[in-house]
């Protein structure tokens, strides 16, 4: 199955897990995710400078809210959407793939393939769930 949004995440070698696709600056040695092309956003150097580092997909749950609303085409409510720490100093909007309730702050979330569809076609999305819960 494809992958919704390759450019940011791919499949763990076991496919049970996704790993987040950051770039590792060899200038400064700092770490940035989503990998950006035109180089690295923490010093400027060019993209030649950056190599892409895979992170574990491990993060820490720093907050989350439920949304009933409608939120996009093909999005069916409700979700749960978070921010969460993928590494030092880089925090990231998620999307979760469980209720509220099985969350707390501060817990650590995991990165999975969720299958979603899309424009009719079934791909893998990166969705959150509690790491004890895998
Ligand atoms: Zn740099």
């Amino acid at each position: 199955m494809k992958l919704c949004k390759p450019d940011l995440y791919k499949l763990s070698d076991d496919g049970r897990t996704m790993l987040l696709r950051a770039a590792r600056c060899s200038r400064c040695g700092g770490l940035s995710f989503p990998a950006a092309n035109y180089g690295c956003p923490l010093c400027g150097a060019g993209p030649e400078c950056c190599s892409e580092e895979a992170l574990s997909g491990e993060a820490r749950l720093l907050e989350f809210i439920t949304i009933h609303g409608k939120v996009a085409p093909g999005i069916t409510p409700p979700i749960v959407v978070g921010e969460a720490e993928l590494a030092p100093g880089i925090i990231e909007e998620i999307e979760l793939a469980v209720p509220e309730e099985a969350l707390t702050l501060d817990m650590i979330v995991q990165a999975v393939p969720i299958p979603i569809e899309r424009d009719e076609e079934s791909v893998l999305a990166c969705r959150f769930i509690p790491k004890g819960a895998l």
